[in-house]
């Protein structure tokens, strides 16, 4: 399956990806409405001054789902694509998942009077893709095979022990 790669070295933190990703998805129409909206499905962190982007990896064998008591958290059979985007009533707030995840790119919500986890659903029903992957302007966020990102990083790699 295809998914959403960082190559950190070129993200230069203006968050447009956590912006596209928030009107992708949220009741945002707008640059300024979505940009006060607390992010997430995907994150962009500060470490000693160089920004990180975070995203969700829709692991092979999923800690979130595997935690998940309710079911609400699955991995799609066909798409690979972990989510609870349609389960959303079963999910009971507890932040297992939050808890098991490695890469802390789960996030909690209140949605009403119900407490839900949000998380990337790798934009599945947005006929574009990933809207991060196509909002960011430095190419720091890709969509790819996995064979293919490695053998980008082979590529890149060499060409770092090169020089
Ligand atoms: S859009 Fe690209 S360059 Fe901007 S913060 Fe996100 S990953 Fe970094």
């Amino acid at each position: 399956m295809k998914k959403i790669f960082v190559i950190k070295e070129k993200c230069n933190g203006c968050m447009s990806c956590v912006v596209a990703c928030t009107l992708a998805h949220e009741k945002a129409s707008t640059y300024q409405s979505a940009s006060k909206i607390e992010p997430g499905r995907i994150s962009v962190q500060a470490v000693k001054g160089k920004p990180v982007p975070l995203v969700c990896h829709h692991c092979e064998n999923p800690a979130c789902v595997n935690a998940c008591m309710s079911g609400a958290m699955q991995k799609d059979s066909e798409t690979g694509i972990v989510s609870n985007e349609g389960n959303l009533q079963k999910c009971v707030g507890c932040w297992m998942c939050i808890m098991a995840c490695p890469y802390g790119v789960i996030t909690p919500k209140k949605d009403g009077s119900q407490k839900v986890a949000v998380k990337c659903d790798l934009c599945k029903n947005r006929a574009a893709g990933p809207a991060c992957a196509e909002a960011c302007p430095t190419g720091a966020i890709v969509l790819m095979e996995e064979e293919e990102f490695a053998d980008y990083k082979r590529k890149i790699t060499a060409y770092e022990i090169k020089d």
